[in-house]
């Protein structure tokens, strides 16, 4: 690992296993602000050029939109640490993404192989739904909620 991977107290960007696993679960695995299951690890305070530890008790998750706006101070870290005690994903009970299609048309199918929605232009619809993965990874049922405004131009 080069030297610019590390901060002024030698801390490497290399988070250990079980720091990550906390900070997930405290999260409710999503994006603290927003819930979105795509996601980075932010230390709070300090921040990770000052800090000396991967402290999980002073990190937490965001997703690349929020850390974004976190970073340039359009959020401020109260707002983070606010956030850090009452996750997104945990208040509403499940984390979520966006789908982005690019089609004229749309089937979505459930694992068991129901069609869930046949979409056919022109159109406008906005769709929301919760389905259950087992992440082996994280060895729990996490809800996720797959939502997409779908429209047509035609
Ligand atoms: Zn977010």
């Amino acid at each position: 690992m080069s030297s610019s991977n590390r901060n002024k107290h030698g801390l490497s960007r290399y988070i250990k296993t079980e720091v990550k696993e906390q900070i997930r679960r405290e999260a409710g695995f999503g994006c603290v602000f927003c819930g979105c299951i795509l996601v980075e690890y932010e230390h709070i305070e300090p921040e990770f050029h000052g800090a000396e530890v991967h402290d999980p008790t002073r990190m937490t998750l965001l997703c690349p939109i929020c850390h974004d706006k976190v970073t340039k101070r359009i959020i401020s870290k109260r707002k983070v640490w606010e956030a850090k005690q009452n996750p997104k994903a945990l208040e509403r009970g499940y984390v979520n993404d966006m789908l982005m299609v690019a089609t004229e048309n749309l089937e979505l199918l459930l694992l068991d192989d129901k069609t869930l929605l046949v979409w056919e232009p022109p159109l406008q619809l906005q769709i929301n739904i919760t389905v259950y993965c087992w992440n082996s990874r994280e060895k729990a049922i996490i809800p996720f909620t797959l939502g997409s405004f779908l429209c047509s131009f035609f």
